[in-house]
C-alpha cells in the first residue's frame, strides 16, 4: 500500500514554521510498512488543495492531511476534503459535548467559529482529539483512504499514536518489526560503504541509514505474518551489523541515547567523571545531566571559555598557552589532567576549539577541536576538524567528545563487552 502526505498552511509555504509533521509522519508510516513515494505542501487555498488531493488521490492508497482543520475561515482542510470524496458535511453531537467539555475544563467560552469544528463529513469515522478541539476525520470510499490531522504536533502525534497508527496497521496482515543499531565514531560514508553489499543485496529486512550528529543509526526493518517471524528475520542481520561494527556500536536498543550509553560504561565501571570545557560552554555537560542516575559519577564540569580561567580552575600552565595558544593539542591535555585533578575525578574530558564564525587562521582554522580525554591517569587527545556554522561544530565537538569518553574507557578495560571491570 503507499501513502501520500498533504500538509496544509501558507505559514508552512512562507517557511515560518518547520514541517516536523512531514518527517514524523514519514517516519512513522515507513515503519509501517508503507510506501511514500510523493508529499506536498499547499497553502491555505481551495483550489490549489482540491487539485493537490485530487493528483495524490489518483496515485496513492492512503491521503494523508494535516493542518487547516482550526475553527477559522482559512481552516478549510476538512471542507474540501468533503468536496471531492463526494460527502456532506453534518453536526457532529459528540464532537459538540466534547469541545464544549475541552472549553468548561478549562474556564473558557466558546466562540461562535468552534463549532464549525464540530462539522463532520459523513460516513466518516471521527477520530477524538485529547489535546484539542479539531477532531480528526478517516475516509473510505471506493477503496481509498483519507485520513485528516490536526496541524499542532502536539495534538497530531498523540492521536496518530492512539487511533490512526493501529487504523493503518490493521490494514495489511502483515508485521512491521525494527531494530536500530546505533554507531559512533564512523562517518555516514563509511557506514555506508562498510555495509554497501548488505544495502545491495536487501529486500526484506530493509537497511534504513540515518546520519545524526556524530553517530549513524542503522534501521533494520522486517515484515512477516508475526511479529516472532519479523524479529527472526532481522536478528542475523543486526548480527551481522554488530560483527562488521565492532564496538562502534554502543546499542542496539532505540531508547538508548549516546549519553546514555557513555553514563552506564561510568556507572558500571564506577567511574567517577568531570568535563572541562571551552568552546562547547557547558553543553556536554548538559547532554551527560539528560541521563537519569549520572548523579552517582558526574563530579563538576568546568566552563573555562577564558585562558585566565584554563589556569586558574585547570591550573593550565600560562608558558604553555602562550607556546601552543588555548586551542591546541598540549592544552587540551592539560585541561584534561587539570579537571581530572581538580574534581578528583576518574575520568575527565576536556573540549577546546574554534567555532567560529571568526577566529579562525590558516594554521588554525574555524573548526580544529581538541578533545582531551584522562582515564585512571593515560591521557588521550584527538583532534578534529568539523565543519558548519558555530552550533553544528559545537555539537559535533560535544558528539566527538562521548566517542572519544566511550573509546578510551572500553580501551582501558581493553574488553568489548560493556560494564565488567577486569
Ligand atoms: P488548530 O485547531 O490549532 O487551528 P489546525 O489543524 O487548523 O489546528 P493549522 O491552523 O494549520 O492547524 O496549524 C496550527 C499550528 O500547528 C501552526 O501554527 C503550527 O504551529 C502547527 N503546525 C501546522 N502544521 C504543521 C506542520 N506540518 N509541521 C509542524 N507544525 C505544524
Amino acid at each position: 500500500m503507499n501513502v501520500e502526505f498533504i500538509c496544509v498552511g501558507t505559514e508552512l509555504l512562507l517557511g515560518n514554521i518547520v514541517n516536523t509533521n512531514a518527517a514524523y509522519l514519514s517516519e512513522q508510516c515507513a515503519a509501517l510498512g508503507l510506501s511514500c513515494f510523493h508529499q506536498s505542501v499547499v497553502g491555505d487555498n481551495e483550489a490549489r488543495l482540491t487539485e493537490q488531493l485530487r493528483t495524490a488521490l489518483s496515485r496513492a492508497d492512503i491521503v494523508i492531511l494535516c493542518g487547516g482543520l482550526g475553527p477559522t475561515q482559512d481552516d478549510l482542510t476538512k471542507e474540501v476534503a468533503a468536496k471531492v470524496m463526494g460527502k456532506q458535511l453534518y453536526l457532529d453531537e459528540n464532537t459538540i459535548d466534547r469541545i464544549q467539555q475541552y472549553f468548561e475544563e478549562r474556564g473558557i467560552e466558546a466562540t461562535d467559529n468552534n463549532w464549525k469544528q464540530a462539522m463532520m463529513p459523513e460516513e466518516a469515522r471521527v477520530i477524538d482529539n485529547d489535546n484539542g478541539t479539531a477532531p480528526g476525520v478517516i475516509m473510505e470510499e471506493n477503496g481509498k483512504i483519507v485520513i485528516l490531522l490536526p496541524g499542532p504536533p502536539g495534538e497530531l502525534v498523540p492521536m496518530f499514536e492512539k487511533s490512526i497508527k493501529p487504523y493503518l496497521a490493521a490494514l495489511t496482515d502483515e508485521v512491521i518489526y525494527s531494530q536500530t543499531v546505533k554507531v559512533c565514531g564512523v562517518g555516514e560514508s563509511k557506514v555506508e560503504d562498510m555495509i554497501a553489499d548488505m544495502i545491495e543485496a536487501q529486500s526484506n529486512p530493509t537497511i534504513a541509514t540515518y546520519a545524526k550528529i556524530g553517530e549513524v543509526h542503522l534501521r533494520v526493518t522486517a515484515r512477516a505474518e508475526h511479529e516472532k517471524a519479523a524479529r527472526k528475520l532481522v536478528k542475523p542481520v543486526v548480527k551481522e551489523l554488530k560483527a562488521r561494527f565492532g564496538t562502534k556500536v554502543y546499542t542496539t536498543e532505540d531508547e538508548v541515547t549516546l549519553e546514555k550509553a557513555v553514563a552506564d560504561l561510568l556507572l558500571a565501571n564506577e567511574l567517577t567523571v568531570s568535563v572541562a570545557e571551552s568552546c562547547t560552554g557547558g553543553m556536554l555537560s548538559a547532554r551527560l545531566v539528560n541521563v537519569a542516575g549520572i548523579s552517582e559519577v558526574y563530579k563538576s564540569g568546568f566552563i573555562t571559555y577564558s585562558n585566565k580561567a584554563k589556569r586558574r580552575l585547570l591550573g593550565v600552565k600560562k608558558s604553555m598557552l602562550d607556546k601552543f595558544g588555548a586551542v591546541s593539542e598540549n592544552v587540551a591535555r592539560e585541561m584534561a589532567k587539570g579537571a581530572a585533578n581538580a574534581a578528583r575525578a576518574d575520568v575527565a574530558v576536556s573540549i577546546t576549539g574554534i567555532a567560529g564564525p571568526d577566529g579562525g587562521t590558516e594554521e588554525k582554522p574555524v573548526g580544529l577541536v581538541y578533545i582531551g580525554c584522562f582515564v585512571c591517569g593515560t591521557v588521550t587527545v584527538k583532534e578534529f576538524r568539523f565543519s558548519g556554522n558555530r552550533i553544528k561544530i559545537r555539537e559535533n565537538a560535544v558528539s566527538a567528545a562521548l566517542t572519544l569518553m566511550r573509546s578510551c574507557i572500553l580501551e582501558y578495560y581493553s574488553q568489548v563487552t560493556f560494564g565488567k571491570k577486569e
